[in-house]
């Protein structure tokens, strides 16, 4: 997968208000208190860039690159627990979708197995898929 360091997935703010606005809007979709504090969620993210890349691509994972996934989805059922939170790229994380943690390493595996231009070809067709489908 090709490195994530364009501009355009890339969030703006500093990391105290990126991981407010992250905990709030996780909060919201829970529609109940979310069972770790923001404290926590911070401790997680700092764990997660300390660690030095995103576990999708394996490319560096920044305070302005990072966004906070899922392992099992929200919409497949997952829950809100600190321990289903995975750190990785804003961009992976959308091009990931509603796949589990598991699967879309699978698919990146398999992927792998073709020359890089493959790949990218299916991972910017999934990105842009998933933003149309956001939409619908
Ligand atoms: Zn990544």
């Amino acid at each position: 997968m090709a490195p994530p360091g364009r501009a355009r997935w890339r969030r703006s703010g500093s990391f105290a208000s990126r991981t407010r606005n992250i905990y709030r809007r996780q909060a919201e979709r829970a529609g109940e208190p979310l069972p770790y504090t923001l404290a926590e969620l911070r401790a997680v993210v700092t764990e997660a860039i300390a660690a030095g890349t995103c576990p999708y691509c394996g490319w560096a994972l920044t305070e302005s690159n990072y966004s906070v996934d899922h392992h099992h989805p929200i919409s497949r059922d997952g829950d809100f627990s600190i321990g289903n939170i995975l750190v990785c790229h804003l961009r992976c994380n959308k091009i990931k979708g509603n796949l589990t943690s598991h699967e879309f390493l699978h698919l990146s595996a398999f992927l792998g197995q073709f020359p890089p231009e493959v790949g990218n070809d299916v991972y910017a067709r999934l990105y842009a898929g998933g933003r149309f489908m956001r939409r619908a």
